[in-house]
């Protein structure tokens, strides 16, 4: 068993945001009865693994919830435990008792599922982007948890809230998603502690893995080859891009989710400090995904700049602009980082 003790916060990292006790928020999920539990736009494996995991505990508590996120439940996550009560929000907003954004830095990141809640007595935000402001009357943001899942697990045992199977596989795959399969920096002796922990409800890692690790569809590798064609180094190797436009998207005929990933093939090459992902979206924006190697180079400060957020290392935005438009300013901004750490080696 893990102790509430080991569970030290990062003041540093979260300086503007106090965070409320683990025992308020229990308090409200015992008390209230009507729940939404949203997370972030274009979803992650952390977003919809910590809803369905927080949902299902408060389900097992008796309460009325329900699970929202803007592009429902995605094809390639549908294997979780109770996918199904995952959907998208429905026109018709609802009143709550309780509203919970999770690992979701801004409320606007929730898109569709903001304006479906159309009042909420409370609002709970539990997060763990650095960008988060600490939106919300009940804030639980540490920067230094690798994935949201971290603190939805600490708050469940901590404080006694209904565990099982099915809870602990949607953490583990939201764990395994956000730190890139146990190797980001924020995986910590912690972490394993946690995966340990999950393990032990009797999940199977090597079926969970397949499931989420080795069942793309094809069009995601040709996704791959066409997004190579367009690569390009710049700053010597140091910051990497590519990018995707409608056209070809629509022409392979892939989902938004077949992106997720792709651009950890830039990072892992020898030398680039930055990579760089565009996609042109239908709304005459661009979504600029970043990742760095370093600290050095915080990538959600350049993101910020951009009207984004994120991690130190992965971070976004949607930038307003032609795909060629927003290429040139943001990778301007990027290289003119790079150039002025000039010894900068990874
Ligand atoms: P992505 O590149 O989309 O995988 O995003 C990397 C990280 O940055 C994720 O944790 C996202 O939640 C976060 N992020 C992406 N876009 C934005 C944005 N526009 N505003 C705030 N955070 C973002
Ligand atoms: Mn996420
Ligand atoms: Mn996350």
């Amino acid at each position: 068993m893990l102790s509430v003790e080991s569970w030290t916060l990062d003041v540093e990292d979260c300086a503007i945001v106090t965070n409320s006790k683990f025992e308020e928020i229990a308090g409200i999920l015992r008390e209230r009865q009507r729940f939404a539990v949203l997370g972030h736009v274009r979803p992650d494996g952390d977003a919809l693994g910590s809803q369905l995991a927080l949902a299902l505990s408060l389900q097992a508590l008796g309460k009325e919830v329900r699970v929202w996120n803007e592009d429902g439940m995605l094809e390639k996550y549908s294997f979780l435990p109770r996918a199904e009560l995952l959907t998208k929000p429905p026109s018709a907003p609802e009143d709550f008792d309780v509203a919970i954004a999770l690992d979701t830095a801004i409320q606007n990141r929730l898109g569709t599922a903001l304006p479906a809640v159309r009042s909420s007595k409370i609002w709970i935000n539990i997060d763990h982007h650095v960008s988060n402001p600490g939106h919300g009357d009940v804030v639980y943001v540490d920067s230094s948890a690798p994935a949201t899942a971290e603190i939805i697990f600490h708050l469940i045992k901590s404080e006694g809230l209904p565990f099982n199977r099915d809870i602990a596989e949607n953490l583990y795959a939201a764990i395994s998603t956000d730190t890139g399969s146990f190797q980001y920096p924020k995986t910590s002796a912690r972490t394993f502690e946690i995966a340990a922990e999950l393990i032990r409800t009797g999940l199977d890692v090597g079926r969970l893995s397949q499931q989420l690790y080795e069942n793309y569809p094809r069009r995601r590798l040709e996704l791959l080859r066409e997004l190579l064609r367009t690569m390009r180094f710049q700053q010597e190797g140091r910051v990497a891009s590519f990018s995707l436009t409608l056209k070809t998207a629509a022409e392979l005929g892939v989902l938004p989710e077949d992106n997720e990933g792709l651009i950890d093939h830039l990072r892992a090459v020898r030398g680039v400090i930055v990579a760089v992902f565009f996609e042109e979206l239908a709304d005459g924006k661009v979504r600029v995904s970043m990742r760095s190697k370093t600290d050095v180079v915080d990538v959600c400060a350049t993101c910020q700049k951009f009207g984004g957020g994120g991690h130190t290392l992965a971070a976004g935005a949607r930038v307003r602009g032609t795909l060629p438009e927003v290429e040139d300013r943001v990778l301007a901004e990027v290289c003119a980082k790079i150039k002025s750490l000039k010894s900068l080696q990874c």
